[in-house]
């Protein structure tokens, strides 16, 4: 699966962050295991080294001590969630408790027995992912055969009465079809589509060379989409999730940390963000030995970048400051070396030169691209990632 942003796929901006800080969004990514190899999966590039699952009884107490706190949203994602056998008991566990549920899957290993048991069970929505509308591109990005399962999956989501919400990560590789998903999309019968442009962190970071487009696709993609949107009006409703480094301001990332939104990750480590543990220096609390108020109220992880007292300038006196949050810790820290500056992306950011050049350099090695030693694209692999894991450990993999 593949939320949209460092938010997830979730629209939260309407979410008022509570004044004592409520995590309204739970995010339970149930493991790190996928069948897929996504070039820009977010995940964490040392995924591997974390293969340590919660069991059933751990998660169940997770939902319900993040209830009791205020959440209302449960995402399940992962990895791929589906891997996990237990998903319809943790479904089922997440309904009686009150929970909006949501499933966020590639749609591998969906099968018509486990949809129907997911109905009966309270199963809210489905976000099902591809990764383009040609078998070719979707296979080649994922490394694998699915396309065609895929399709299949969709249309049980729709024969079991889900709104049919579908996910495509864009990028250089895929943007100029983005006619060809929308009526993909059409086809499909689906309600709402989000055209995610790739974020850079994670898996993506490593292959952001690969699949930054350059101005003019990312120009000629959105004409496209709002052409479309005049033409389909209300019968198909389409976000276009412009990428962060073609804007001068930043988003709002998790609508502020620790503000409303609450990861659990496979292991038990609790993060203000899925993107997280990118960011050296913390020590990110886990759920098996601390309870999630404490994690959510108290702990160093979670006070850290919450409210605007850490700010350094130009945020600090900046009149936007509780409008963005200062934009993306991870970013921040991955473009400048430290999370507490200014997410680059804006304009008012002594680093914001930085994103122009990393844009153009992308785009050389899109024009010259036989001409350059450019990286392969690196596919998300436990192989590769044992390969960044020891990377760090040797004190490498600093330098993207
Ligand atoms: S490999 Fe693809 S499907 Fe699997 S978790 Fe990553 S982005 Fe999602
Ligand atoms: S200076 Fe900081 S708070 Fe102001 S717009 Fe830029 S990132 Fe946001």
């Amino acid at each position: 699966m593949q939320p949209a942003n460092a938010a997830g796929s979730y629209d939260m901006t309407s979410q008022l962050p509570g004044a004592t800080g409520t995590p309204l969004w739970l995010l339970a990514e149930l493991t790190y295991r996928c069948p897929l190899h996504c070039v820009f999966c977010y995940n964490p590039l040392d995924f591997a080294r974390h293969e340590k699952e919660l069991t059933t009884a751990q998660w169940f107490d997770v939902m319900r001590q993040a209830r009791a706190l205020g959440a209302a949203q449960l995402g399940f994602s992962g990895g791929e969630p589906l891997v996990r056998e237990d998903l319809e008991e943790l479904i089922g566990e997440a309904h009686r408790l009150g929970y909006y549920t949501n499933l966020i899957t590639s749609g591998i290993g969906l099968t018509e027995a486990r949809i129907a048991r997911m109905k009966d069970l309270g199963l809210d929505h489905i976000q099902l992912s591809f990764q383009d509308s040609t078998r070719e591109m979707n296979d080649f990005l994922s490394s694998t055969r699915t396309f065609e399962l895929k399709q299949r999956v969709a249309k049980l989501i729709r024969q079991y009465d889900y709104p049919m919400v579908l996910n495509v990560v864009l990028h250089r590789h895929n943007l100029d079809h983005v006619g060809r998903i929308i009526e993909m999309a059409v086809e499909m019968d689906v309600d709402y589509l989000e055209l995610a442009n790739t974020q850079y962190y994670g898996w993506a970071l490593v292959n952001r060379a690969q699949l930054m487009p350059t101005r003019e696709q990312l120009q000629r993609a959105e004409e496209t989409v709002n052409a479309y949107r005049k033409k389909l009006g209300n019968r198909l409703r389409i976000l276009f999730v412009v990428p962060d480094y073609f804007e001068d301001r930043p988003k709002a990332c998790m609508n502020g940390w620790g503000s409303v939104f609450l990861a659990v990750a496979a292991d038990g480590t609790a993060l203000p963000c899925h993107a997280a543990r990118s960011l050296p220096g913390m020590d990110f609390p886990n759920v098996t030995t601390q309870s999630i108020a404490g994690i959510w109220r108290h702990s160093d992880a979670f006070q850290r970048y919450r409210g605007s007292d850490w700010m350094k300038e130009p945020c600090k006196s900046c009149p936007d400051k509780k409008k963005d949050f200062g934009g993306c810790r991870c970013q921040a820290y991955a473009l400048t070396g430290d999370a507490a500056n200014a997410d680059p992306v804006c304009g008012k950011s002594g680093h914001h030169n930085q994103i122009g050049k990393i844009v153009f350099d992308a785009h050389a090695t899109q024009t010259r691209q036989k001409d350059m030693n450019v990286q392969p694209l690196v596919f998300r692999s436990k192989a590769n990632s044992l390969g960044f894991a020891a990377q760090e450990t040797n004190g490498g993999c600093k330098e993207i």
